[in-house]
């Protein structure tokens, strides 16, 4: 009675779009309307308000109790009158998704009960959400204190839209225990991108550029997402619960045509997009490209890139938006990074790359020699900080979802490289082997040091490599190994940090030189040719995902790490707690915390897919297929009793007989898993109970999986409960 199924094909295929409204055939109209913008607070606030507001965001200095009262109350207005009743600290706890809690701006008076709309200054900076159930890794106990949100004035206050048509004033804030300790993801952010601007900073102004006051981390994540619809994706449990199928044999038709990769979006996908953009423009995100990905169902979105910060807001705020919106289309966004076996997976490629407040981008090359030393010294740095911190980089990625795209047999391997394309490679070797360099008066440095060859060949350097983690891609860096489900704040804080770390280095490194001195361009390109040297093993040019590349990677001594609780590990282990402690961006206790969280995190989602396959495999699969293979056994019988001649029903025999083993070896296997969760369960320390999840647990996935999908070949269609893969991925 594989009712379930049929039901809801027939809901999806009869989905007609809503009709979305276009607010204005210029986006500049309502970009940005939504959103407590630098125009807005110009026109709403006193000149000495606004003043301080723009010092703080653009310094981080402290807003007095008089403008933040001033603030709240042009906030307050400005919210009020665009049809907001609530207001909301919004922040990133460590659960992975966005918080809110919601607070009238309605009030009573005490003693009078006249109502009033109230907001005070001091609302707005700090609020205590009564907030003890948010992961915190043992900082916090829950009987105790509770945590704090604080505004973050840098990321503009917005307005959301609620189911219902309500909507709430939302405040960007961080998310900090009572004790000071983080509890959230923005927090060590700021931190890493303050630290990387000093040090950067200084570096510009010693060696290169006196005018530069501030150099901010850039960021923009394309995101990829497959869409199903909703009708289908209820009728799977193993989506509604681990947000990715566990069963499901590969349809006839995939991605092998590579028919779906940038071909025409399909109509009720547009209309999605189309509706879920506008709303994005209002709240201020730039987002600019839609494209299909390679994969059938599966899309991407890309914004112009931001101050990292913000960037990572509105990431966050991208998916929930998305998951919104697509309620109204009846459909289903999975930001999972593998939903489907033998179809790619979704990544979320954070572009990265460094600015300076005078509009320099300090990773694009020039036509000028002397901007291509200054080009050079951040890119040779990048690559040395990347070397000397892999796996730091494998551990901010790190999660269950892209453990099933990193070192799983069909995915990327774990293993981290830079590529920087032919062009790039040439010219850091050609660096590299400058021989010792003396000057006579007049010389031109850069004409001895080869650099003003370099320019021309860059600046049209369309070299691309899509199965690289870490690749530069002409003006930035992609870093394309974050999972598409993450906060994109964990990898750009490791980033930030060690590129501040190894500048710092190169600064020590440089002066060392120019203390005995040698002349500054000669310095600098001494101190590159060392890092060349000895980053020269992350770099990488074939094909990333080739048996040949893990081979070699070992003989180069890189790491691979394929569990997520290992790669985890490199959290708490000495040089990078070192690095982070030394640097303020963690303390210890957080890093154990974090480590602990992102743990048990892991646990409870192969937990949970655990579950899901056993109860999916006992009560909707062998369940099936015994029915089916009875139906088959009777019809055996009877053949017989009429006198068939045995040649004719062979064949259906076969199909009784593999249905019996099929079934058997999936009781047997989904009895040994329970058995392998149990044990796991009673292990007391996280970090092993997670390497028995990752391991003993995780290892049935596949076996069990195996039987599944070969039972789905042979049960007839009519009976099979799960919506298959050509259904699931056939959106239109
Ligand atoms: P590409 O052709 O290299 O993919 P795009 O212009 O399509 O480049 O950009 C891809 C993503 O990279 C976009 O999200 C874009 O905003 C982002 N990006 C471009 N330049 C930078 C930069 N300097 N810093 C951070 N992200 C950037
Ligand atoms: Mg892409």
């Amino acid at each position: 009675m594989a009712i379930a199924r049929f039901k809801a094909l027939e809901l999806a295929q009869s989905r007609l779009s809503p009709t979305v409204k276009i607010p204005h055939e210029k986006v500049t109209e309502y970009y940005g309307s939504m959103t407590f913008s630098d125009d807005v607070m110009r026109s709403l606030l006193s000149p000495e308000a606004y003043l301080k507001i723009t010092t703080a965001i653009q310094t981080g200095s402290k807003i007095d109790r008089e403008a933040a009262d001033e603030v709240a109350a042009a906030m307050k207005a400005w919210a009020l009158s665009k049809g907001a009743t609530h207001y909301t600290h919004w922040f990133q706890p460590l659960t992975g998704a966005t918080a809110e809690k919601h607070d009238a701006f309605f009030d009573i008076v005490p003693g009078t009960g006249k109502a009033v709309e109230k907001f005070k200054g001091s609302a707005l900076v700090q609020q205590e959400p009564d907030a003890s159930s948010f992961p915190n890794g043992g900082i916090r106990s829950t009987f105790e204190a509770h945590g704090y949100t604080g505004w973050d004035p840098s990321s503009p206050a917005f307005i959301y839209e609620n189911a219902g048509g309500t909507s709430t004033l939302c405040i960007p804030s961080v998310f900090v225990a009572y004790t000071g300790e983080a509890l959230d993801y923005k927090t060590p952010l700021l931190k890493s991108s303050e630290l990387l601007d000093k040090i950067a900073t200084k570096v510009m102004n010693e060696y290169f550029d006196r005018n530069v006051d501030k150099v901010t981390p850039t960021m923009g994540a394309e995101q990829e997402y497959f869409l199903v619809d909703e009708a289908l994706y209820n009728a799977r449990p193993d989506l509604m619960m681990a947000n990715r199928t566990v069963f499901g044999h590969a349809p006839a038709k995939g991605q092998q045509l590579e028919d779906h990769y940038f071909g025409s979006i399909p109509p009720r996908i547009n209309a999605f997009m189309v509706d879920y953009e506008i709303e994005a423009l209002r709240l201020g995100m730039p987002v600019r490209t839609r494209h299909n990905e390679v994969a059938p169902a599966q899309f991407e979105v890309a914004p112009t890139f931001e101050e990292v910060n913000l960037a990572c807001d509105h990431n966050a705020l991208l998916m929930d938006l998305m998951t919104k919106v697509a309620a109204r289309h009846k459909l289903k966004v999975l930001f999972h990074e593998k939903p489907f076996a033998g179809i790619n997976g979704s990544g979320k490629h954070n572009n990265w790359s460094l600015a300076t407040d005078t509009g320099i981008n300090l990773l694009g090359p020039s036509t000028k020699p002397k901007e291509n030393l200054r080009f050079l010294t951040f890119l040779v740095n990048v690559m040395k900080a990347v070397h000397d911190y892999a796996d730091l980089l494998r551990a901010s990625i790190a999660t269950a979802g892209n453990e099933h795209r990193l070192g799983a047999n069909e995915a990327p391997p774990a293993i981290m490289s830079v590529f920087l394309g032919s062009e790039m490679s040439r010219a850091l070797d050609e660096l590299e082997n400058v021989g010792e360099i003396k000057l006579e008066k007049g010389d031109n440095v850069y004409l001895k040091l080869g650099i003003n060859k370099i320019p021309s060949l860059l600046l049209d350097n369309t070299d691309r490599n899509r199965t690289s983690p870490f690749a530069f891609t002409g003006n930035k860096f992609e870093f394309r190994a974050v999972g598409s489900s993450a906060n994109s704040a964990s990898p750009m804080t490791a980033l930030n940090t060690i590129m501040a770390n190894q500048l710092m280095q190169f600064k020590a490194d440089t002066d060392a030189l120019l203390a005995k001195d040698m002349k500054k361009e000669l310095a600098i390109v001494e101190v590159l040719k060392g890092y060349i040297k000895a980053s020269k093993r992350i770099r990488f040019e074939g094909n990333g995902y080739s048996d040949d590349w893990v081979e070699e990677a070992e003989r180069r001594g890189l790491s691979n790490i394929k569990t997520t609780p290992e790669a985890l590990g490199f959290y708490v282990r000495h040089d990078i707690v070192d690095l982070f402690t030394r640097h303020n961006i963690f303390t210890e206790k957080e890093l154990e915390a974090r480590y602990e969280i992102e743990l048990e995190n892991y646990i409870k989602k192969v937990q949970i897919e655990s579950r899901v396959i056993g109860d999916l495999a006992m009560n909707h699969i062998v369940s099936t297929a015994l029915k089916y293979q009875s139906q088959l056994v009777d019809n055996v019988r009877g053949q017989k009793d009429i006198g068939i001649e045995e040649r004719y029903y062979s064949h259906t025999v076969e199909s009784i007989k593999r249905i019996a083993e099929y079934t058997s070896r999936i009781q047997m296997l989904v009895d040994e898993m329970t058995e392998a969760r149990k044990k796991a369960n009673n292990t007391e320390n996280t970090a092993e109970r997670a390497l028995l999840y990752g391991t003993d647990v995780k290892n049935y996935f596949e076996d069990i999986r195996y039987c599944v999908d070969k039972l789905e070949l042979i049960i007839d269609d009519d009976e099979w409960p799960l919506v298959k893969y050509r259904e699931l991925l056939m959106v239109r």
